[in-house]
């Protein structure tokens, strides 16, 4: 069972050793990754090959729609860790054009438990009515809203008590959105950086 897998991880370990000998061991003593990204589950979405980093470098959470919920225990424990004790200095919300999550939020359909881990984004979409409304095509109104998805977790992010009292320290820390095309493989920044608490309120 899961042959292939298992010959392709000895063949990744092999090749990582054959570039660098000491990759490994030099992992196993620390990791000090400057990036927190916070994406979706969605396997066309693999975070660390989208950005070019090694195992190491990114401290990785992701969920069904790439959401950053302030009562979700998982984001927040990965949030007050990579803040508090790995310090990372960037924390990117990254979805995607075409997620599956957001469109399930708005479709009306059943699906179960789903609906109401997706709930935030039913919000999104009743804030930006009017906006989304008015988009005629199908598809581009499902991106408008994977952005303003996007843009309503990095609120979240910035507001969090973890991300405020790091700022109170002095720490540098930046929150940014970017959304990530699956057409093409490029990221697109949605120039909603916050590196500051005077940037939370300046969000649009
Ligand atoms: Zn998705």
């Amino acid at each position: 069972m899961l042959e292939e897998l298992k010959t392709n991880n000895r063949d990744w370990a092999a090749g990582k050793v054959a570039v660098d000998p000491g990759f490994f061991k030099r992992l196993e003593g620390q990791q000090a990754p400057k990036y927190l990204w916070i994406g979706c589950s969605d396997s066309r979405v693999p975070a660390n090959e989208i950005v070019g980093l090694d195992p190491g470098e990114l401290f990785v959470h992701r969920n069904v729609a790439n959401l950053a919920p302030p009562q979700d225990a998982n984001y927040l424990s990965v949030l007050q860790f990579s803040v508090e004790v790995l310090k990372v200095e960037h924390i990117l919300v990254v979805g995607h054009y075409g997620c599956g999550g957001v469109a399930a939020a708005v479709d009306g359909k059943r699906r179960g438990l789903v609906d109401h881990w997706l709930h935030p984004i039913r919000e999104v979409h009743t804030c930006h009515k009017h906006e989304l409304e008015s988009i005629t095509d199908d598809r581009a109104r499902a991106d408008r809203l994977v952005e303003l998805n996007v843009i309503r977790q990095v609120k979240n992010v910035v507001s969090d008590i973890f991300v405020q009292d790091a700022w109170a320290r002095g720490q540098t820390l930046n929150v940014h959105g970017w959304v990530y095309s699956l057409a093409n493989g490029l990221v697109t920044d949605l120039g909603v950086t916050v590196s500051g608490p005077d940037g939370v309120g300046k969000l649009p």
